[in-house]
């Protein structure tokens, strides 16, 4: 009787203890690992669980809904394909891309949801709701950059240059994600590739727009100074390599305000050839044209190959052709650097993850991400760009009242036509806005580029 008592007793302290271990476990799993297992891309009830939440929003800054889920849980895109490469899509065939694959815990409530929550409504058998993503983008000057662009392949980006928030990112052309499954084959086929994001990934040869960055590097190293005076006679053999003027003007004597307002290759490339390889190299990688930001999206490096490069390619690359490749997200920072006295704001595209209540889960506040130029080198260059747009080849991005810094470049293409750049800031003085511009065989730059960049700064400085 003894022995069955005992062992009765020991029986129940074996259970009592596997079952605390059972129950750590468990709250291990849920609590600690819950997580990572929901985001895990092979965790096939991701996909079944789906139908047990309700997908959060998508916002612009000022409360715009861009995505939603309507009652019969589909997911509604109201701008069509105007947010599409940023935005991208949630498709029970093709999947998930752009914003929507990488918030998608977020989004399902899976990240940042409070665990009592989540226990509370798998109790109660009703679904999750998931939080909303509020962007840096704003809606009213999106319609405009994509207004602007018209028919034309190519993007835009304008961006804040003191807290570094992406206030338009469009690319042409483009998809709407509400018709994705009729749409698919055709898209795929399409040679204009539709789906890429020209914004953030679509590399060209940034021309003259580099232009800046040559000639901050010179200033900053002493190789030139201001008052220093250029011959450009049209056509010149610079270290062996014969290059010719823009538009095939012969400039004369001209200082460097005159050759950056005018665009004198013949200077830049003499300027460039001083710098140096290293150098050079050193101002593209400070003007983070080699990086990708940490971007939620895809986003595409730039590209200089380092060291070893023919003395031509520097020449060639100091007037944005040869080798040097950036895409527009790129080249709008560069424009951001000289707007904010040469510091350069980390991109942001999400300004925070709210809970559907309003309660704030994440916030993604504005950083430096680098200084590559100083604040009064910087300030040269910004007058320089001003005398661009006021007398030179930026003419047609001049705006009454107020005083517009940019630069244009129109970039050779061995695949055809030139592609023709903008970038520029406003108001000079006290900047709230940087903007790139690039139109795929768009030709001359200040024809067709400046105009749309125009357009988006008059509507960033009246929102
Ligand atoms: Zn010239």
């Amino acid at each position: 009787m003894i022995f069955i008592e005992k062992s009765i007793k020991s029986l129940f302290i074996f259970f009592c203890v596997a079952l605390v271990i059972i129950i750590s476990y468990l709250v291990y799993i849920q609590v600690y690992l819950g997580e990572s297992l929901a985001n895990d891309s092979r965790n096939r009830r991701v996909a079944q669980k789906e139908s047990n939440f309700i997908r959060g929003r998508i916002l612009d800054r000022n409360g715009e809904i861009l995505a939603e889920t309507n009652d019969e849980k589909e997911r509604i895109y109201p701008r069509g394909d105007l947010f599409a490469h940023v935005i991208g899509y949630v498709d029970s065939i093709y999947g998930k891309s752009g914003l929507e694959a990488h918030f998608d815990g977020e989004l399902l409530g899976l990240k940042g949801t409070k665990f009592h929550t989540r226990l509370l409504d798998r109790f109660f058998k009703r679904p999750t709701i998931g939080n909303d993503l509020v962007l840096t983008l704003d809606a009213r000057l999106q319609q405009v950059a994509y207004d602007a662009l018209g028919d034309n392949k190519g993007a835009v980006v304008a961006i804040n240059p003191k807290s570094g928030e992406i206030l338009a990112c469009v690319s042409k052309p483009g998809f709407d994600p509400n018709i994705l499954q009729d749409e698919w084959s055709r898209l795929l086929k399409s040679d204009d590739a539709p789906f890429l994001n020209r914004a953030t990934q679509g590399l060209y040869p940034p021309g003259s727009s580099i232009k800046p960055v040559v000639a901050a590097a010179a200033l900053e190293n002493k190789v030139i100074t201001d008052s220093d005076r250029f011959l450009c006679d049209g056509r010149e053999i610079i270290n062996g390599y014969e290059i010719t003027c823009v538009e095939k003007e012969k400039h004369g004597e001209i200082n460097l305000i005159q050759a950056m307002a005018l665009s004198c290759n013949i200077t830049f490339a003499s300027i460039g050839a001083s710098i140096g390889e290293t150098r050079f190299y050193e101002y593209i990688k400070g003007f983070m044209l080699l990086d990708t930001f940490e971007l939620p999206i895809p986003v595409k490096a730039g590209r200089l190959p380092p060291g070893g490069a023919e003395r031509a390619d520097l020449i060639e690359n100091s007037i944005g052709q040869g080798k040097v490749l950036a895409t527009p997200l790129h080249m709008a920072l560069i424009a951001s650097t000289f707007a904010n006295n040469g510091v350069m704001m980390k991109p942001r595209l999400v300004s925070s993850v709210r809970s559907r209540e309003g309660r704030r889960i994440t916030s993604y506040p504005s950083e430096v991400l680098n200084a590559p130029v100083a604040p009064d080198v910087a300030r040269k260059i910004s007058e320089m760009m001003i005398e661009v747009v006021r007398y030179g080849t930026g003419k047609r991005a001049q705006i009454d009242g107020i005083i517009v810094a940019g630069k244009t470049g129109t970039a050779e293409n061995p695949g055809g036509g030139d592609h023709a750049w903008f970038i520029g800031f406003a108001p000079a003085g006290n900047p709230e806005i940087a903007v790139a511009v690039v139109v795929e065989n768009g030709g001359y730059g200040g024809v067709l580029a400046a105009p749309i960049g125009r357009k988006v700064i008059i509507k960033a400085l009246s929102l």
